[in-house]
């Protein structure tokens, strides 16, 4: 039986950060999950399907294929063969992610293939529903969050750091939307799974949250 860590919650909570930290200290595969979202919001951003027409993404999901690969340990996703690793991480992408995030079907497929992952081999996986939904049965699961002004300013200054010229305002704006939205959706809401363990980082260092996890991990998921 492969071993699975399940790491939910907000936008900007430092998920994918500490996600990876971790996987690479246990040796444990990192998938993220809200990339391939971002993937499937993408394809159909560019095939100009509007944000609430849940008709033609039910219709179309299927056309996209997507599968990730490794590369040097980093995930790479492919959109129908073609790695989109650079083109989802804007702030449209997040946005758009979330709104096609509401769909069922899309929701479907995707949980296919993250549960077909956490099978194979031993995961950390972070997303919205990986605690609730994804995989309930998960060894270890957290659900990582931190104040709104936390995480916009932590956003604002990794979009900065990619030189994507940006207002903190609009930043913090966003990331209440897209809380909003994951957090109301009818399938699959973002919450904390009623066995997760609560870590806030608002006021931890990067190290601080590993080490929290890790001692978690050690006793075996409870605090
Ligand atoms: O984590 P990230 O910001 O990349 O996720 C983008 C969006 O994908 C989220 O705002 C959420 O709506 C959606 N998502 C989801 N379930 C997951 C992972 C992401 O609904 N497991």
């Amino acid at each position: 039986m492969s071993i699975s860590v399940a790491i939910d919650g907000p936008a900007g909570a430092g998920k994918s950060t500490i996600a990876k930290i971790l996987a690479k200290k246990l040796g444990f595969v990192y998938v993220d999950t809200g990339a391939m979202y971002r993937a499937m919001g993408y394809y159909f951003s560019r095939n100009g399907i509007d944000k609430d027409d849940f008709a033609s993404m039910s219709a179309r999901c299927e056309e996209a294929d997507i599968e990730i690969r490794y590369a040097e340990g980093e995930q790479q996703v492919f959109l129908n063969g073609e790695n989109v690793n650079g083109k989802i991480r804007t702030e449209e992408a997040g946005l758009m992610a979330s709104a096609c995030a509401r769909n069922g079907d899309v929701r479907e497929k995707l949980v296919e293939l993250q549960r077909a992952l956490a099978k194979k081999t031993d995961v950390v996986m972070d997303g919205r529903d990986i605690g609730t939904n994804v995989l309930p049965g998960a060894d270890v699961k957290v659900y990582l969050t931190a104040s709104v002004q936390t995480r916009a300013k932590r956003r604002f200054e990794e979009l900065r750091g990619k030189g994507v010229s940006c207002l903190m305002a609009e930043v913090e704006k966003d990331i209440i939307a897209r809380d909003r939205q994951d957090m109301n959706r009818e399938i699959a809401p973002l919450k904390q799974a009623e066995d997760a363990v609560l870590v806030d980082s608002s006021d931890l260092t990067i190290e601080e949250v590993v080490e929290k996890i890790c001692r978690l991990i050690d006793k075996g998921g409870k605090n």
